[in-house]
């Protein structure tokens, strides 16, 4: 393991040091023997993720994902939060710490006002939507920790009523398509990158290994309404569940016209992040993809599915390039999803975190943790 270095708040102001080589920066345990001082204390530490293979989409290409570790401590009690930053959103490992250090979560008793502490989080700065998620996921983990409950519990849910989540299968060549639909072989869904010029190829490709549904994200990558309907219509043959952002987040109207005329269903991603975007898309998308990163965190990701069932709308339960940290986070919610696309930390060679496990193409979150349910591998 790599030297790391880590930053921790308090209210005494700001404290770095360098861990020794070998050390997991925040030991194995959850709970620890000193700094009960009846606050939180944020803590933080950059984590670049290693991709297993390169990541392509439509409009970018990437080997790596800038990534902030967070933890909460709360009378010995440790609560894990994580900001992974695809670099598309506009947040890095800078713009996080610095967001981070501004944090004084040091004037909080009582982690149970949540409310409070993520207005109070929220209203830091604008934007640093990451950032947001990181401490958001580290209090829910925290707080779940003290009920000793994990928040699918909390939160009323059926953990069996969890969809099937997808595996994603990115832009690259038919033989790289072929060694990924090896690693594929769990799932009952394939999640297909597309939004280039072989995108039909890449489907028969898939269509020659297996028959499962696939659902399609084209991250924004059709920039012509007749094209995409063309290609909604020739996935519906091909026994696919939605096509996800199909036109740039710019084309309302023209999404709008492609709704009305596709066969499948259309699923809003890059066009939105946060929950005061999702009624003005009702009238053009059929549905969303809610990520921890963009809603910043549990808390809004919540209410974005109650309020996107309120509008009639279907619900994706999605991730970023991530540990199993805010992936088992984000899982906790699926059973309130129609769809899920949780393998962000599938993606990855280097997780910090043993969460969320696919049994049977099923999002499973273990039953046995509180909180967010992970453990430090
Ligand atoms: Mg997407």
């Amino acid at each position: 393991m790599n030297r790391r270095k880590f930053i921790g708040l308090t209210g005494m102001g700001i404290v770095a040091a360098t861990l020794p080589v070998s050390i997991p920066a925040f030991g194995n345990a959850t709970h620890r023997s000193n700094g009960r001082n009846g606050r939180l204390n944020l803590s933080y530490m950059p984590y670049e993720l290693q991709l297993k293979h390169s990541f392509n989409l439509a409009r970018s290409s990437r080997t790596t994902t800038p990534d902030v570790q967070v933890e909460i401590e709360y009378d010995g009690i440790i609560g894990y939060g994580e900001a992974s930053m695809p670099p598309y959103l506009g947040e890095s490992v800078e713009s996080v710490c610095r967001f981070l250090q501004k944090v004084d979560l040091g004037q909080f008793t009582d982690p149970f006002r949540l409310e409070e502490i993520l207005e109070y989080v929220d209203n830091v700065e604008d934007g640093n939507r990451a950032a947001k998620a990181s401490i958001d996921i580290a209090l829910h983990d925290l707080l779940g920790k003290i009920m000793g409950q994990p928040w699918y519990r909390i939160w009323g849910l059926s953990p069996e009523k969890s969809p099937c989540t997808s595996f994603t299968i990115g832009i690259d060549t038919e033989e790289m398509v072929r060694l990924k639909m090896q690693e594929a072989e769990p799932y009952k869904v394939i999640k297909v990158k597309m939004g280039l010029d072989n995108d039909k190829q890449l489907v028969e490709i898939i269509r020659s290994i297996t028959d499962v549904p696939i659902c399609v994200d084209a991250n924004q990558g059709w920039n012509d309404p007749q094209r995409a309907l063309e290609m909604a219509e020739w996935l519906s043959d091909k026994n696919c569940l939605f096509v996800e952002q199909p036109l740039p987040r710019e084309m309302l109207k023209e999404t709008g016209w492609l709704r009305e005329r596709s066969p499948l269903p259309i699923i809003a991603d890059e066009v939105f992040q946060r929950l005061p975007d999702i009624p003005r898309l009702a009238e053009y998308y059929d549905g969303i993809n809610i990520k921890l990163m963009k809603s910043t965190g549990m808390h809004e990701a919540y209410k974005m599915t109650v309020l996107a069932r309120s509008l009639n709308m279907k619900v994706m339960i999605g991730c970023m390039t991530e540990t199993s940290c805010a992936v088992t986070a984000a899982a906790q919610l699926a059973p309130l999803a129609d769809w899920a696309d949780l393998d962000g930390n599938l993606l990855i060679s280097n997780d910090r975190f043993d969460g969320i496990k696919i049994i049977n193409g099923q999002v499973t979150v273990p039953t046995d943790r509180p909180g967010i349910g992970v453990k430090l591998l």
